[in-house]
């Protein structure tokens, strides 16, 4: 822990102590021939708080970049910082106990035990917390309140619609109060309604004070985060603060954004 640093992430909020997140010049090639050069040289850092957005069309690196994040799979090289501790120099078991008690992931697919109920998909979630199923199965269904699923707690995902399966899967992310989640594609599979009251659902637990990362090939999607960093080939190629909602000011502004020549706005 760097005590006392004060940094400025890009979304322009001011934060003590050390990043959520934070890659380092990180490589990753897959082995094959050719060897696929999936991150080249990528650098970003996560503050507690944000709403970030990874975007960048397919074959970009994001996926690649979330399980980097997500400890779910080394580096080539460069090095991954996760609450301030370095991927690296942790074996497997390590990692797996980093990954249960920092880390929730929101799959595209949802990813959940047909066979269990909404509720132990949920509770299921934290038995390597060392807690107990009692006490597992109360955070549990606290979760599914908070995405609203607290009437479903006995059925089974099957009876589910795309929307509420999702919503699972974000409880399970979220229950363990992880440190960061990481969400890939998470309205990949959903109408643009649904999706949309799954992206007010994040935005929602980010007020509430969960770090957020949403992976996306998507702009209107992007455009939702507060924070966006762009990926091509590899390699991010820009990170900015997202616009805010336009004052009458940013909107005209956003609507000239090259200098007018002098004689622009003349009579003609
Ligand atoms: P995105 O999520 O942006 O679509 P990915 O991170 O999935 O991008 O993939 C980046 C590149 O790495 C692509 O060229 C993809 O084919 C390749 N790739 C991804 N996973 C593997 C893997 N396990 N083995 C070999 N190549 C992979
Ligand atoms: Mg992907």
């Amino acid at each position: 822990m760097s005590a006392g640093t004060v940094t400025v992430s890009a979304a322009g909020l001011a934060e003590s102590a050390s990043p959520v997140l934070e890659l380092t010049e990180v490589t990753k090639v897959y082995p094959g021939t050719p060897p696929v050069h999936a991150l080249r040289d990528v650098s970003v850092r996560v503050q507690a708080g944000e709403l970030v957005a990874i975007l960048g069309p397919s074959g970009s690196g994001k996926t690649t970049l979330l399980h980097l994040a997500g400890t779910l799979d080394r580096a080539t090289s460069g090095q991954v910082l996760v609450t301030g501790l370095d991927v690296a120099r942790l074996s497997d078991r390590q990692l797996a106990g980093l990954r249960a008690s920092s880390v929730g992931f929101v799959f595209q697919q949802f990813f959940l035990a047909e066979h269990e109920t909404v509720l132990d998909n949920v509770a299921d979630a934290m038995l390597y917390a060392g807690v107990s199923q009692a006490t597992r199965r109360a955070i549990a269904a606290e979760a599914l309140a908070r995405v609203r699923l607290g009437h479903k707690l006995t059925a089974r995902p099957t009876q589910l619609s795309g929307g509420e399966r999702q919503r699972v899967a974000i409880a399970r992310a979220v229950a363990g109060s992880p440190a960061i989640v990481l969400a890939d594609e998470p309205t990949g599979n959903l109408d643009q309604h649904t999706g949309a009251a799954i992206l007010d659902l994040l935005e929602e637990l980010n007020r509430l004070g969960t770090t957020i990362v949403v992976v996306t090939h998507d702009q209107a999607v992007a455009g939702r985060m507060r924070r966006e960093v762009r990926m091509l080939d590899g390699r991010i190629v820009s990170d900015a603060a997202s616009q805010p909602a336009p004052s009458a000011a940013a909107a005209a502004a956003a609507a000239s954004p090259v200098a007018p020549h002098p004689w622009d706005g003349e009579p003609r």
